[in-house]
């Protein structure tokens, strides 16, 4: 068994009379430390497989474990990051990327304990992304890739053991994805996190996944799983 395991499970969303099957069987295992990609066509169910994993919603059929436990609520050592960063406007990026300390509980009694710590990690989580001196502009003073580089240290602010990471570089032009596809990778071999990437860009899958999952159109199986450390130059 992994550190993520999805085994045969079943979603469908919507009531009997208009049900759409999303996942049919699926079982995926990801072990810790590792780095795996879900790649597969719009719709075959990826986001929901990260919805399944985190916690916000539950399978019609099978299990899903994380850290051998199963799955009964949002997994609290996750952190996540979407194609669009949605950070809240009024708030800088510092406050921003400290903003998961404030509302998942159990972070929240740390954090007003260890205040100046955590404000340290955040600037130095920028400083990885090359953001380091950006802690005290807001949101729209950003670029898009840069917003980007935010979200990621949003998502790892918690020192989370899994990272969740869904299309995140989707909305970016090629240049600054690929700049970003490199400070990922720094990012996974400093810190180690068990890292689940969703993507429909099989380019982006190779160059960062240790091993690629692939998925079929809805109703979402993994008809391949790829194991492709071999295939690539290790940072
Ligand atoms: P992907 O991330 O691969 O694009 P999704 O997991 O978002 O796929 O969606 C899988 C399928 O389930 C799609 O057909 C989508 O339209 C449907 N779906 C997703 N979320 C919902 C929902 N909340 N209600 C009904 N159908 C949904
Ligand atoms: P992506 O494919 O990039 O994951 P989508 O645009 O398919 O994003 O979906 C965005 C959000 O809308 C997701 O949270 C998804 O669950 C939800 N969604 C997708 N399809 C449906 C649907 N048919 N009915 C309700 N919600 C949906």
């Amino acid at each position: 068994t992994g550190f993520v395991d999805l085994r045969n499970v079943r979603l469908s969303y919507g009531g009997a009379s208009s049900a759409t099957l999303a996942l049919e069987d699926l079982t995926i295992s990801v072990a810790k430390g590792e780095f795996a990609a879900v790649v597969g066509p719009s719709g075959c169910g990826k986001s929901t497989l990260m919805k399944l994993a985190t916690g916000l919603i539950r399978p019609n059929a099978g299990t899903v474990e994380v850290a051998g436990h199963e799955v009964d609520g949002p997994v609290s050592i996750a952190g996540m990051a979407f194609q669009n960063p949605s950070m809240l406007p009024w708030r800088t990026t510092l406050k921003n990327v400290m903003l998961p300390l404030e509302i998942v509980q159990p972070h929240r009694k740390r954090l007003s304990r260890e205040r100046s710590r955590y404000v340290s990690l955040a600037e130095s989580l920028l400083e990885l992304v090359g953001l380091k001196g950006f802690g005290e502009k807001y949101p729209w003073q950003l670029s898009g890739g840069m917003q980007q580089r935010a979200n990621l240290c949003r998502a790892l602010i918690h020192d989370p053991a899994l990272l969740m990471l869904d299309e995140p570089f989707g909305a970016l032009d090629a240049f600054t994805r690929e700049e970003l596809w490199q400070v990922m990778r720094d990012l996974h071999a400093e810190k180690q996190f068990t890292t689940i990437l969703v993507t429909h860009d099989l380019r982006e899958a190779v160059f960062l996944a240790d091993k690629v999952f692939v998925m079929s159109a809805r109703p979402g199986r993994i008809i391949e799983t790829k194991d492709i450390t071999f295939a690539r130059p290790r940072p």
